[in-house]
Protein backbone atom coordinates (compact mmCIF):
# COMPACT_ATOMS: atom_id res chain seq x y z
CA UNK A 1 0.00 0.00 0.00
CA UNK A 2 1.30 3.46 -0.92
CA UNK A 3 1.39 6.27 1.50
CA UNK A 4 -0.79 8.33 -0.61
CA UNK A 5 -3.40 5.82 -1.86
CA UNK A 6 -6.56 5.52 0.56
CA UNK A 7 -6.73 1.99 1.36
CA UNK A 8 -10.13 0.00 0.38
CA UNK A 9 -11.03 -1.79 4.03
CA UNK A 10 -12.23 -5.39 3.21
CA UNK A 11 -14.59 -6.83 5.83
CA UNK A 12 -14.07 -10.32 5.33
CA UNK A 13 -14.53 -14.16 6.66
CA UNK A 14 -15.81 -14.77 3.18
CA UNK A 15 -14.07 -16.75 0.14
CA UNK A 16 -16.02 -13.67 -1.54
CA UNK A 17 -13.73 -11.44 0.61
CA UNK A 18 -10.75 -13.81 -0.03
CA UNK A 19 -11.83 -13.23 -3.81
CA UNK A 20 -12.15 -9.44 -3.60
CA UNK A 21 -9.01 -8.98 -2.13
CA UNK A 22 -6.80 -11.08 -5.52
CA UNK A 23 -8.98 -9.32 -8.17
CA UNK A 24 -7.86 -6.01 -6.08
CA UNK A 25 -4.27 -6.52 -5.38
CA UNK A 26 -3.94 -7.85 -9.28
CA UNK A 27 -5.48 -4.11 -10.03
CA UNK A 28 -3.04 -2.89 -7.60
CA UNK A 29 -5.78 -1.16 -5.69
CA UNK A 30 -4.80 -0.28 -2.18
CA UNK A 31 -7.01 -2.33 0.28
CA UNK A 32 -6.62 -4.25 3.50
CA UNK A 33 -8.71 -7.12 4.61
CA UNK A 34 -9.78 -7.72 8.17
CA UNK A 35 -10.99 -10.66 9.66
CA UNK A 36 -12.27 -11.45 13.00
CA UNK A 37 -9.81 -13.59 14.37
CA UNK A 38 -12.58 -16.17 15.38
CA UNK A 39 -11.04 -19.39 14.07
CA UNK A 40 -7.61 -20.83 15.13
CA UNK A 41 -6.11 -20.79 11.22
CA UNK A 42 -8.23 -18.98 9.13
CA UNK A 43 -7.28 -18.90 5.80
CA UNK A 44 -5.97 -15.69 4.82
CA UNK A 45 -6.35 -13.37 1.63
CA UNK A 46 -3.73 -12.38 -0.40
CA UNK A 47 -2.19 -8.70 0.20
CA UNK A 48 -2.35 -6.67 3.42
CA UNK A 49 -4.50 -7.99 6.64
CA UNK A 50 -5.60 -7.27 9.84
CA UNK A 51 -6.95 -9.66 12.55
CA UNK A 52 -9.46 -8.96 15.57
CA UNK A 53 -11.92 -6.61 16.28
CA UNK A 54 -12.17 -2.72 16.01
CA UNK A 55 -13.98 -2.11 19.23
CA UNK A 56 -17.62 -1.35 18.10
CA UNK A 57 -18.96 1.14 15.63
CA UNK A 58 -16.69 3.73 17.13
CA UNK A 59 -13.24 1.98 16.91
CA UNK A 60 -14.33 1.20 13.11
CA UNK A 61 -14.89 4.61 12.22
CA UNK A 62 -11.70 5.70 14.02
CA UNK A 63 -9.81 2.88 12.35
CA UNK A 64 -11.05 4.33 9.11
CA UNK A 65 -9.95 8.21 9.86
CA UNK A 66 -6.62 7.04 10.28
CA UNK A 67 -6.42 5.13 7.62
CA UNK A 68 -7.89 7.80 5.32
CA UNK A 69 -10.12 5.08 4.14
CA UNK A 70 -13.17 5.95 2.04
CA UNK A 71 -14.58 3.26 0.64
CA UNK A 72 -15.19 -0.18 2.76
CA UNK A 73 -16.57 -3.56 1.36
CA UNK A 74 -18.55 -5.13 3.41
CA UNK A 75 -18.33 -9.05 2.22
CA UNK A 76 -18.48 -10.09 5.41
CA UNK A 77 -20.84 -13.39 6.14
CA UNK A 78 -24.76 -12.94 5.62
CA UNK A 79 -25.06 -14.15 9.51
CA UNK A 80 -22.27 -12.10 10.79
CA UNK A 81 -25.10 -9.03 11.84
CA UNK A 82 -23.02 -6.65 14.10
CA UNK A 83 -19.95 -6.31 11.94
CA UNK A 84 -22.44 -4.89 9.12
CA UNK A 85 -24.66 -3.34 11.36
CA UNK A 86 -20.82 -1.51 12.67
CA UNK A 87 -19.98 -1.04 9.40
CA UNK A 88 -23.20 0.73 8.54
CA UNK A 89 -22.95 3.19 11.44
CA UNK A 90 -19.26 3.98 10.98
CA UNK A 91 -19.50 4.78 7.36
CA UNK A 92 -22.56 7.14 8.11
CA UNK A 93 -20.33 8.79 10.39
CA UNK A 94 -17.03 9.30 8.59
CA UNK A 95 -19.11 9.42 5.30
CA UNK A 96 -17.24 6.59 3.66
CA UNK A 97 -18.79 4.87 1.24
CA UNK A 98 -20.35 0.89 1.84
CA UNK A 99 -20.33 -1.40 -0.67
CA UNK A 100 -22.41 -4.90 0.66
CA UNK A 101 -21.20 -7.84 -1.17
CA UNK A 102 -23.57 -10.84 -0.17
CA UNK A 103 -23.67 -13.85 -2.10
CA UNK A 104 -27.42 -15.03 -3.26
CA UNK A 105 -29.30 -17.41 -0.63
CA UNK A 106 -30.00 -20.77 -1.86
CA UNK A 107 -33.55 -21.57 -3.06
CA UNK A 108 -35.65 -24.70 -2.65
CA UNK A 109 -35.60 -27.13 -6.20
CA UNK A 110 -38.56 -29.12 -6.75
CA UNK A 111 -37.07 -31.88 -4.98
CA UNK A 112 -36.04 -30.20 -1.92
CA UNK A 113 -37.81 -30.65 1.42
CA UNK A 114 -37.05 -27.52 3.16
CA UNK A 115 -38.46 -26.48 6.86
CA UNK A 116 -37.66 -22.93 6.13
CA UNK A 117 -37.46 -21.13 10.29
CA UNK A 118 -36.50 -17.35 11.33
CA UNK A 119 -33.96 -18.34 13.20
CA UNK A 120 -31.63 -20.44 15.24
CA UNK A 121 -33.99 -20.27 17.88
CA UNK A 122 -36.43 -21.54 15.92
CA UNK A 123 -34.62 -24.67 14.11
CA UNK A 124 -33.84 -25.39 17.52
CA UNK A 125 -37.62 -25.29 18.52
CA UNK A 126 -38.50 -27.52 15.20
CA UNK A 127 -35.58 -29.87 15.35
CA UNK A 128 -37.12 -30.28 19.44
CA UNK A 129 -40.54 -31.76 18.06
CA UNK A 130 -39.29 -35.18 17.48
CA UNK A 131 -36.22 -37.78 18.09
CA UNK A 132 -33.69 -37.43 15.25
CA UNK A 133 -30.53 -37.85 13.76
CA UNK A 134 -29.40 -34.23 13.17
CA UNK A 135 -26.39 -33.20 11.34
CA UNK A 136 -25.83 -29.44 12.80
CA UNK A 137 -23.80 -27.27 10.54
CA UNK A 138 -24.79 -24.05 11.57
CA UNK A 139 -21.51 -22.96 13.32
CA UNK A 140 -20.41 -23.52 16.70
CA UNK A 141 -21.57 -20.19 18.08
CA UNK A 142 -24.86 -21.70 17.63
CA UNK A 143 -24.30 -25.08 18.90
CA UNK A 144 -25.10 -24.08 22.37
CA UNK A 145 -29.54 -23.26 21.03
CA UNK A 146 -29.69 -27.37 20.59
CA UNK A 147 -28.22 -28.37 24.03
CA UNK A 148 -31.32 -28.79 25.72
CA UNK A 149 -32.05 -31.44 23.20
CA UNK A 150 -31.86 -34.80 24.68
CA UNK A 151 -33.51 -37.23 22.79
CA UNK A 152 -31.92 -36.76 19.51
CA UNK A 153 -28.50 -37.42 18.34
CA UNK A 154 -26.11 -34.82 16.86
CA UNK A 155 -23.18 -35.01 14.63
CA UNK A 156 -21.91 -31.27 14.89
CA UNK A 157 -19.54 -29.92 12.35
CA UNK A 158 -17.59 -27.06 13.44
CA UNK A 159 -14.07 -25.67 12.02
CA UNK A 160 -12.69 -25.15 15.91
CA UNK A 161 -14.43 -26.82 18.94
CA UNK A 162 -17.29 -25.60 20.40
CA UNK A 163 -16.71 -24.38 23.54
CA UNK A 164 -20.20 -23.77 24.99
CA UNK A 165 -22.99 -26.43 26.25
CA UNK A 166 -23.58 -29.63 23.69
CA UNK A 167 -26.48 -31.52 23.35
CA UNK A 168 -26.31 -34.96 25.12
CA UNK A 169 -26.24 -37.23 22.43
CA UNK A 170 -23.44 -36.32 19.99
CA UNK A 171 -20.29 -36.31 17.89
CA UNK A 172 -17.83 -33.39 16.71
CA UNK A 173 -16.89 -33.41 12.80
CA UNK A 174 -13.82 -30.93 12.85
CA UNK A 175 -13.21 -30.20 8.66
CA UNK A 176 -13.47 -27.24 6.59
CA UNK A 177 -15.59 -26.62 3.40
CA UNK A 178 -15.94 -26.79 0.26
CA UNK A 179 -17.66 -29.99 0.53
CA UNK A 180 -18.02 -33.03 -2.10
CA UNK A 181 -21.14 -34.16 -3.26
CA UNK A 182 -20.35 -37.77 -2.66
CA UNK A 183 -18.74 -37.32 0.46
CA UNK A 184 -21.58 -35.27 1.66
CA UNK A 185 -24.33 -37.94 0.45
CA UNK A 186 -21.68 -40.34 2.26
CA UNK A 187 -21.81 -38.54 6.05
CA UNK A 188 -25.55 -38.38 5.49
CA UNK A 189 -25.92 -42.56 5.02
CA UNK A 190 -23.43 -43.59 7.35
CA UNK A 191 -24.73 -41.32 10.09
CA UNK A 192 -28.27 -42.38 9.72
CA UNK A 193 -28.72 -38.75 9.28
CA UNK A 194 -32.70 -37.96 8.82
CA UNK A 195 -32.68 -33.63 9.65
CA UNK A 196 -30.11 -31.23 8.09
CA UNK A 197 -29.96 -28.10 10.22
CA UNK A 198 -28.19 -25.13 8.10
CA UNK A 199 -28.02 -21.63 7.92
CA UNK A 200 -29.13 -19.58 4.63
CA UNK A 201 -25.41 -18.94 3.83
CA UNK A 202 -25.68 -19.22 0.15
CA UNK A 203 -22.81 -20.04 -2.24
CA UNK A 204 -21.49 -23.25 -3.76
CA UNK A 205 -19.01 -24.06 -1.40
CA UNK A 206 -21.02 -25.40 1.38
CA UNK A 207 -23.84 -26.27 -1.38
CA UNK A 208 -23.24 -30.04 -1.58
CA UNK A 209 -25.00 -30.80 1.55
CA UNK A 210 -28.22 -30.01 -0.10
CA UNK A 211 -28.47 -31.61 -2.55
CA UNK A 212 -27.33 -34.71 -0.57
CA UNK A 213 -30.41 -34.07 1.54
CA UNK A 214 -33.07 -34.17 -1.25
CA UNK A 215 -31.15 -37.43 -3.16
CA UNK A 216 -31.19 -38.84 0.70
CA UNK A 217 -35.00 -37.85 1.64
CA UNK A 218 -33.62 -36.07 4.29
CA UNK A 219 -35.29 -32.77 5.44
CA UNK A 220 -33.51 -29.53 5.32
CA UNK A 221 -34.21 -26.68 8.47
CA UNK A 222 -33.36 -23.93 6.65
CA UNK A 223 -32.46 -20.87 8.98
CA UNK A 224 -33.54 -17.69 6.64
CA UNK A 225 -31.10 -14.38 6.52
CA UNK A 226 -31.65 -11.72 8.62
CA UNK A 227 -31.96 -8.55 7.01
CA UNK A 228 -29.01 -6.27 5.96
CA UNK A 229 -28.57 -3.03 7.25
CA UNK A 230 -30.36 -0.39 5.27
CA UNK A 231 -27.08 1.20 4.25
CA UNK A 232 -24.77 0.88 1.03
CA UNK A 233 -24.30 -0.38 -2.54
CA UNK A 234 -25.40 -4.15 -2.56
CA UNK A 235 -23.57 -6.38 -4.73
CA UNK A 236 -23.99 -9.78 -4.97
CA UNK A 237 -20.94 -11.22 -6.88
CA UNK A 238 -17.27 -10.23 -6.67
CA UNK A 239 -17.12 -9.00 -10.25
CA UNK A 240 -19.49 -6.08 -9.36
CA UNK A 241 -17.89 -5.35 -6.13
CA UNK A 242 -14.31 -4.82 -7.86
CA UNK A 243 -16.95 -2.71 -10.19
CA UNK A 244 -18.09 -0.80 -7.44
CA UNK A 245 -14.49 -0.05 -5.98
CA UNK A 246 -13.28 1.58 -9.37
CA UNK A 247 -16.87 3.54 -9.46
CA UNK A 248 -16.22 4.77 -6.16
CA UNK A 249 -12.32 5.67 -6.47
CA UNK A 250 -12.78 7.45 -9.36
CA UNK A 251 -15.91 9.50 -7.94
CA UNK A 252 -13.61 10.28 -5.07
CA UNK A 253 -11.30 11.27 -7.49
CA UNK A 254 -12.65 13.20 -9.60
CA UNK A 255 -13.96 14.75 -6.20
CA UNK A 256 -10.81 15.57 -4.95
CA UNK A 257 -9.72 16.63 -8.65
CA UNK A 258 -12.76 19.37 -8.99
CA UNK A 259 -11.98 20.52 -5.31
CA UNK A 260 -11.17 24.70 -4.97
P1 LIG B 1 -20.55 -10.55 14.32
O1 LIG B 1 -21.36 -11.16 15.40
O2 LIG B 1 -21.23 -9.77 13.27
O3 LIG B 1 -19.44 -9.56 14.94
C1 LIG B 1 -19.07 -9.59 16.32
C2 LIG B 1 -17.83 -8.75 16.47
O4 LIG B 1 -16.71 -9.43 15.87
C3 LIG B 1 -17.90 -7.41 15.76
O5 LIG B 1 -18.60 -6.47 16.52
C4 LIG B 1 -16.43 -7.10 15.57
O6 LIG B 1 -15.85 -6.72 16.80
C5 LIG B 1 -15.85 -8.46 15.26
N1 LIG B 1 -15.78 -8.76 13.83
C6 LIG B 1 -16.64 -9.51 13.08
N2 LIG B 1 -16.21 -9.59 11.82
C7 LIG B 1 -15.06 -8.87 11.76
C8 LIG B 1 -14.12 -8.61 10.73
N3 LIG B 1 -14.29 -9.11 9.49
N4 LIG B 1 -13.05 -7.84 11.04
C9 LIG B 1 -12.87 -7.35 12.29
N5 LIG B 1 -13.72 -7.59 13.31
C10 LIG B 1 -14.79 -8.34 13.05
O7 LIG B 1 -19.63 -11.66 13.62
P2 LIG B 1 -19.71 -13.26 13.69
O8 LIG B 1 -21.04 -13.73 13.24
O9 LIG B 1 -19.18 -13.68 15.03
O10 LIG B 1 -18.67 -13.63 12.56
C11 LIG B 1 -17.28 -13.35 12.77
C12 LIG B 1 -16.57 -13.46 11.42
O11 LIG B 1 -16.73 -14.78 10.90
C13 LIG B 1 -17.10 -12.50 10.37
O12 LIG B 1 -16.03 -11.80 9.82
C14 LIG B 1 -17.80 -13.37 9.34
O13 LIG B 1 -17.58 -12.94 8.02
C15 LIG B 1 -17.19 -14.74 9.58
N6 LIG B 1 -18.18 -15.84 9.42
C16 LIG B 1 -19.33 -15.80 10.15
C17 LIG B 1 -20.25 -16.82 10.00
C18 LIG B 1 -21.57 -16.80 10.75
O14 LIG B 1 -22.37 -17.73 10.55
N7 LIG B 1 -21.85 -15.80 11.58
C19 LIG B 1 -19.99 -17.87 9.11
C20 LIG B 1 -18.79 -17.88 8.38
C21 LIG B 1 -17.89 -16.85 8.55
P3 LIG B 1 -15.66 -5.17 17.18
O15 LIG B 1 -17.01 -4.67 17.56
O16 LIG B 1 -14.69 -5.19 18.32
O17 LIG B 1 -15.11 -4.45 15.97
Amino acid sequence: MTATEPPVLILGGTGEARELAAALVAEKIACVSSLAGRVSDPALPVGEVRIGGFGGADGLATWLTRHRCTTVVDATHPFAQQISRNAAEATTATSAQLISLRRPPWTPGPDDHWTVVADIGEAAAHVGTRVRRVFLTTGRQDVDEFAGIDDSWFLIRVVDPPTGPLPHRHRVLRSRGPYRLDDEREIMRTNQIDTLVTKNSGGALTSAKLRAAADLGVEVVMVQRPAPPDRGHAVTSVDDAVLAVRAAIAGQVSTRQSSP
